[in-house]
Formats: C-alpha cells, structure tokens, sequence
C-alpha cells in the first residue's frame, strides 16, 4: 500500500511514517517543515517539502504518487495558541484540510486518516469519554477538527471518501531513532525531561487547587508507537466503513505523578514551583477506547506511564538538542 503522510516530518507524523514502513508500505511525505525537522523523515520515504495552502502543490504530489490511502497529521495543535491567533486554525487548518480533501476525491483516493483531538471534549457527561460522548469543542483548535471531521462525514456521504478520525488524548513517548522536539515546547513530558538533563531549572505545575485527588489536571497518557499503530489498523479497516474512535489507555495521571514518574526514571529531583491554572485545561481527560479495542482489536503495547516516560528520556539523552545537530 502506498501512503501519502502530511505532516511526516512531525512527531506524531514522523513516527508513525517509520511504523508504516516496518509494515511494508511506501510513504511519501509532504510537509513545509515549520514544525516538522528534515532529519525525522524516515530516509526510505519519499519526501516532498510543499504547504497545504498551496492547493497546487498538493493536487500534484497527490496526482503523481497516486497513494492509496492519506494521513493527515499537518495541522497547528496548540489549544493556548489557538486562543492567541485562532485564524491560524479557524482557517488555515480548515482550509488546508480541505484542500488535501478536495485533491484526495478528485484523484479517487478513498482512505483518509485525520488527526484528531481530546479537546472535542470541553464538558463530557462521561469519565472516560467514549467516542460516542457528545462534542463541545474546548477551544478554536477543537473547533478546527470538529469542522474537518464534519467535512469528511459530507465527503463520505457525498463523494465515498472513507475516513477515520482518531481522537488523540496525550501522546508521549518515542522510538529509539524519532521523538519529540517542538520550538517552543509547552508540553508536560518533554519539559519536565529538560528539567533532569539540565537544561531548565525547574517545572512549573500550572494549578493545583483542581478537584482531582492531588489538586493537578489529569491526563491520559499514550504512547506515540500505540497512536501510529492504531492510524494502520485505521487505515486498514475502512473497506468496513468509516469511524471515529479516542485514543488513549484508559488510565489517568496527575501532573504531580508525571513528574514523580519522571525522577524514578531520571533519578533527578526535578524541582517544582506552583503556578496559577493555564486558561482552557479541564481537570480530567480520560479516554474511552472500548469501540477500538472491539472493533479493530488495538490494545496499547505501553501500558504505563513508567514505560512511556522511559522510552522518551532515552531519546532525549540521546539527543539532547532535539533533531539539531
Ligand atoms: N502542564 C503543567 N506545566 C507545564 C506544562 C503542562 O503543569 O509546564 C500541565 C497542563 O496544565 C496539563 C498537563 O500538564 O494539565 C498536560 O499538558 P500538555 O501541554 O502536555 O498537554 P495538553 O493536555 O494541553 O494536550
């Protein structure tokens, strides 16, 4: 099978192009590298440095390779971001994404995998949230995939373009060769393993007067190998129809058990300072995975916190300044 991957050079994007080609597929990448890092590109993937705005360039690419099926990772994914500049994500990635749409009916391509995200969910009536959960985007970023999933639901029903959109929750984690490294880094993990090589002097938990049982948000962590396996069963599954399912594993950590599990794995004290709340963070994100489990049997190969935490302090020991040289 071959798979065009936007967003190949990113993290999530990156490692799941290196699991798609230990499957046996070819993969051509496009991606215009302002997040994504040359050096993440597996070197047996043909790659394509282009922008999704540039309704042309993907129409060609798309026109030449012919793939069979799409995954589309190039998005902004910042919810605090959104907020600041939100037509960066009220348009450009709605935009973007239909142009990769538009371009994907008009060459007959019929399998598409959208990334998608936990902040549909700003007031689940459920803990943990099921993908049948009733949707209330948290933020503009939420509302630009609520509205690309709305695209592809017409585009099915209009044009037999058949889709999975994967609810990611917390990815985390890497491979031993691709991992996380974003300019500037805002996430919990990746900052807190900056803490231990040295590189900060502490990390800030933003708010610890929440109702969870220690005071800090709750997040479900998934490994980004689980996430990237669940996109190929996706793409595998859709001669059944389309889907929608979350992904994450079902269990919970606190911000305070994140960094208590990151000085086991460091053996560095990690010290903290309390900070007020980050506008937009709900205290409990859970994810319900039983339809994926049950319809496409994925199961996490990563069960805990303490293996995923473990597999990204490796990598970013081994490259401590990210994919810079
Ligand atoms: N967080 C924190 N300090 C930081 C970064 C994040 O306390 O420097 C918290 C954040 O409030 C959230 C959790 O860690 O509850 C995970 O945040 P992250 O940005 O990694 O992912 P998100 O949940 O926003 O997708």
């Amino acid at each position: 099978m071959k798979v065009l991957v936007t967003g190949g050079a990113g993290y999530i994007g990156s490692v799941t192009v290196e699991r798609l080609i230990a499957h046996g597929a070819s993969v051509v990448v496009f991606d215009n590298l302002y997040q994504g890092h040359r050096a993440a590109v597996h070197p047996d993937a043909v790659f394509v440095q282009g922008d999704l705005a540039d309704a042309a360039a993907i129409d060609e690419t798309i026109a030449r390779h012919q793939p069979d099926g799409i995954m589309h990772f190039a998005s902004h994914t910042l919810v605090g971001e959104s907020w600041q500049k939100p037509f960066l994500y009220l348009r450009d990635n709605v935009v973007n994404g239909l142009n990769l749409m538009e371009s994907a009916v008009r060459h007959g391509v019929g399998r598409f995998i959208l990334s998608s995200t936990a902040n549909l969910f700003d007031d689940p009536e459920r803990i943990p949230i099921e993908a049948t959960e009733r949707i209330v985007p948290g933020s503009p970023y939420g509302e630009s995939k609520h509205i690309l999933e709305r695209e592809l639901y017409w585009l099915d029903r209009a044009c037999g373009l058949r889709h999975a959109c994967l609810r990611y929750f917390n990815a985390c984690g890497a491979t031993e060769t691709r991992g996380e490294d974003h300019h500037p880094e805002t996430h919990l993990i990746p900052l807190v393993l900056q803490v231990a090589l040295g590189q900060r002097e502490h990390i800030t938990i933003f708010g610890d007067d929440y109702d969870t049982p220690d005071g800090t948000c709750i997040r479900d962590y998934i490994h980004v190998v689980d996430l990237a396996e669940a996109h190929i069963l996706a793409l595998h599954s859709l001669d059944g129809g389309s889907r929608k399912y979350n992904l994450g594993t079902g269990r919970g950590y606190s911000v305070r058990e994140v960094i208590e599990t990151a000085r086991e794995v460091t053996g560095h004290p990690i010290p903290t300072v309390m900070g007020p709340r980050r506008p937009g963070d709900p205290a409990l994100l859970v994810a319900g995975n039983e339809a994926i489990t049950r319809e496409l049997g994925w199961r996490p190969r990563y069960a805990t916190l303490r293996e995923m935490v473990e597999t990204a302090w490796r990598w970013h020991v081994a490259h401590p300044q990210g994919y810079e040289e």
